[in-house]
């Protein structure tokens, strides 16, 4: 072993050093994640089929399994200047505090003012929505950082931005919402009462609180029925994967310029974007059998998508709108239980992710919501930062590897995804010190159920 380095606490790479393109891992999979399906036809989507609902150049990305590497458009550059680098962090005290012999490190993009990694994907899609001349973009969002990443890069760019929030989010945060208004952009609560779908859906489960996969189905009918307007996503789709390459591609020269080697790379997995892109050259290196590593997602035990949903095709949306994506699914009208990691309640993930799983590339754990806010408040109280709560699920497995470490006496080396920061998440941290937090887990009944109603796809 060649004699250890000083590890600063916090690596920052040079502004020269933020990559300047983004790595593709689908040209790295001998099995590529299989093709959504126009669920009109039954047959694979093609450009003509998502050039309605998404800008050209990103609809070419999406469907590109073979390009390894699309260069980041300079005005994407400059833009990625205002926030990048992100940190690499030795999280010294955190090993302190465990008493561990491993080695922890997390990729910190919290500080932006979206307070997650979701501008990385935004600001590619609101650049491209712009060169294509458009008025505007609607999406959805969760928790409300994609919302706020999208209005900040909708605002830098020069676009409308119309944002469906799930309602759960939009009334425990206000000033969420507020953050994206002073950028620009409307708000409407989900299930709303302005589109068919949010009409059929609040007739149907009166008093629900939404969910990802129902504001998506709003989102997407406003901008197919709106000239001008094309619908972005934050997540989920391989598009998305691509842009957020930049946080591995990043960490990786980092870890290199440092003299670092991962054995464990651990991220939180809502629809898969930033674990996607955390892990993506390292995954790169796996699938061409030059190194190794220990690959792990981390979900909510309340929307345990890949721990026990099912590989199929299925929605992306709760409206039955969006065309079939095969992937780690507990059917498209599953509600998930009002958690308080917002961005982590979708249905499904990553079809590229849920390829990489389903050949063994990579583990998956489900962990409950009051032990991941007991591994926050651990992290919060020694490293300084107030993590999100989608995060800390990521902490939590990161200080269970690390707490494993310290009965074998390994000294493994972890690094984990810190996507983003909690301040607008004071409620959910509220119940956790009133001790009032529960922890829902669905039945197998539940999930039966919303399996059950999958689409038939031969
Ligand atoms: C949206 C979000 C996530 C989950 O989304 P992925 O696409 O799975 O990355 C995780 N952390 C934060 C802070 C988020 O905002």
């Amino acid at each position: 072993m060649a004699a250890e380095k000083k590890i600063p606490y916090k690596m920052y790479l040079e502004e020269n050093e933020i990559p300047t393109r983004w790595y593709n891992v689908r040209a790295d999979m001998k099995n590529k994640p299989f093709p959504m399906l126009n669920p009109g036809t039954g047959k694979p989507v093609t450009a003509e089929d998502l050039t309605p609902v998404f800008c050209a150049e990103l609809v070419e990305q999406e469907l590109d399994n073979d390009t390894a590497y699309f260069d980041i458009p300079q005005e994407i550059q400059e833009y990625y200047k205002t926030f990048r680098p992100s940190p690499l962090i030795r999280a010294y005290n955190l090993e302190k505090a465990l008493g561990t012999p491993a080695k922890i490190y997390f990729k910190f993009e919290g500080n932006n003012t979206s307070g997650s990694h979701k501008l990385n994907s935004a600001s590619a899609q609101a650049y491209y929505a712009k060169k294509q001349g458009l008025k505007g973009v609607t999406t959805e969002t969760g928790a409300g950082q994609w919302g706020t990443a999208l209005s900040m890069a909708c605002a830098y760019f020069g676009l409308d931005c119309k944002v469906f929030m799930v309602k759960v989010s939009y009334e425990q945060k206000p000033f969420r919402r507020e953050v994206m208004r002073t950028y620009g952009a409307e708000v409407t609560p989900s299930p709303s009462m302005e589109t068919n779908i949010g009409r059929k859906i609040n007739a149907e489960f009166p008093g629900t609180t939404g969910s990802l996969g129902c504001a998506i189905s709003e989102a997407v009918e406003v901008a197919v029925s709106s000239e001008g307007y094309r619908y972005v996503l934050g997540s989920v789709l391989n598009q998305v994967l691509l842009h957020q390459s930049v946080i591995g591609l990043e960490a990786k020269a980092a870890c290199d310029k440092f003299g670092i080697e991962p054995d464990i790379i651990i991220g939180c997995a809502g629809g898969g974007s930033n674990l996607g892109g955390l892990i993506a050259p390292f995954m790169g290196e796996k699938l061409r059998g030059e190194k190794d590593y220990r690959i792990v997602a981390v979900e909510p035990a309340s929307c345990p998508s890949f721990t026990r949903g099912v590989y199929a095709y299925d929605f992306c949306d709760t409206g039955m709108i969006t065309p079939l994506a095969k992937m780690y699914t507990l059917g498209s009208g599953f509600i998930p239980s009002a958690n308080h990691a917002g961005g982590l309640r979708f249905h499904g993930m990553s079809p590229v992710l849920s390829q990489l799983y389903h050949d063994g590339y990579m583990e998956a754990v489900a962990v409950e919501q009051t032990s991941v806010f007991e591994a926050a408040e651990q992290f919060a109280r020694v490293e300084g930062i107030l993590p999100a709560p989608e995060s800390s699920h990521a902490i939590r497995a990161a200080i269970d590897e690390a707490l494993k470490c310290k009965e074998t006496g390994e000294e493994k080396t972890i690094l984990f995804g810190l996507t983003g920061t909690g301040y607008f998440d004071m409620v959910a941290y509220q119940q956790y010190n009133d001790g009032t937090m529960t922890d829902t887990i669905p039945t197998d009944e539940d999930l039966a159920k919303s399996i059950a109603a999958l689409p038939k796809v031969e």
